[in-house]
């Protein structure tokens, strides 16, 4: 009561009680939380919306992540993972090397694989399928998690047809969902700056559209943190939870902060925690049409995506086992987390472990309390 009390007083005490309504938030709201300073009242709006979707569950995914090449076309000021095929570091995976890492991880009991890779000049549209293919050949039942919608266009181009035939090519050979990157920020004024030659916001949302008409699931991220203003993060936020409204075909939203140190905009200040914090909660309240709020401890660190569970978050993302992109651009989280290192952070903050599939259903919920 008390609590309630500090929370109505605050300067953004009457979302609150718009959120308790079940009032939609709007645009110029987002705004205001985003210039409040005060994050115990976000988090505390945040969590009425956690609980009244997840209750008292967390989620975490057995997976494991792979990053075929990181040789791009591109060259994104944010990116350290790109590069080209003289550098050093430029590599590139057979499919067998592949089914190797896959065969590994379905030895540990991963239910999904996670593939991304840069925009490969000369790879042919085969090898992508093929990929999948063998990789579904190893367990029917892994579910393959590929490709952001900017590598959508891509394998499109390389194959010489539309968007919408890729993706209907890819998901006969056995794709299951497709990646929520690519997205950054929607802005035109921003991806002029930091991805010019990238796909627009438009097409990024026609691939995802195209794809949740297909009836198939993905998920949805922003990456904050560099040149975009508030005003450009809600209008992300707003054209995320547009496109949600018209098709429910995102499963999560994945904030994700640009880690500067080894890229060109280095000279930028990385996100502080009370900015992942925010922007977590934020996302939380605002789309109000959205079950799940991943924080993703390899951008987070697994302290911060702990403590993010009480700001929002009701899911903690995956085992991942193996990471380049943040890793490269200075990311310093780690490469693994175990069942038990996820499920034992879960319960420290007062959360029930459930392990999930992709499509963040249950598999498995432990209930067990400990001190
Ligand atoms: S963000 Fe993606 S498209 Fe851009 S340079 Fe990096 S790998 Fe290439």
């Amino acid at each position: 009561m008390v609590l309630e009390t500090l929370i109505r007083r605050s300067e953004i005490g009457d979302i609150y009680d718009e959120v308790l309504a079940g009032h939609r938030v709007s645009d110029a709201d987002c705004l205001r939380l985003y210039h409040s300073r005060d994050i115990n009242v976000i988090g505390a709006i945040a969590n009425v919306v956690r609980e009244r979707k997840n209750g008292n569950y967390a989620s975490y995914i057995l997976n494991r992540y792979i990053n075929y090449s990181n040789i791009c076309i591109l060259d994104c000021q944010f990116c350290e993972f790109g590069g080209k095929r003289r550098d050093a570091g430029a590599f590139e995976l057979t499919i067998e090397q592949m089914v190797e890492r896959v065969r590994q991880g379905l030895a540990l009991g991963i239910t999904e694989v996670h593939i991304v890779g840069g925009l490969h000049p000369s790879l042919p549209f085969s090898f992508y399928a093929d990929m999948i293919k063998a990789l579904k050949a190893l367990d029917a039942t892994l579910h393959v998690k590929a490709f952001t919608a900017v590598e959508i266009y891509h394998l499109a181009w390389l194959a010489k047809t539309t968007m919408p035939e890729a993706l209907a090519t890819l998901r006969d050979a056995g794709l299951d969902s497709i990646t929520g990157g690519g997205a950054e920020i929607f802005s035109r004024r921003v991806r002029d700056l930091i991805c010019k030659g990238k796909e627009t916001a438009e097409q990024w949302l026609d691939c995802h559209r195209a794809w949740h008409k297909m009836g198939r699931r993905s998920t949805c991220t922003m990456l904050y943190g560099h040149v975009e203003t508030l005003d450009e993060r809600v209008d992300h936020l707003r054209r995320l939870r547009d496109l949600q409204d018209e098709t429910r075909g995102f499963t999560a939203f994945i904030p994700l902060h640009f880690v500067p140190d080894k890229t060109p905009l280095a000279h930028i200040t990385a996100a502080s925690g009370f900015d992942d914090l925010r922007n977590l909660a934020i996302g939380r309240i605002y789309l109000d049409n959205f079950d799940h709020i991943t924080g993703y401890w390899i951008a987070l660190g697994l302290k911060l995506a702990q403590v993010a569970l009480s700001f929002g978050v009701d899911d903690l993302h995956g085992t991942i086992m193996e990471e380049k992109i943040f890793e490269m651009a200075g990311g310093s989280s780690g490469q693994l987390q175990t069942r038990e290192q996820l499920e034992r952070v879960i319960r420290e903050a007062g959360r029930i472990p459930a392990q999930r599939d992709s499509l963040y259903q249950p598999i498995k919920v432990d209930r067990t309390i400990t001190s």
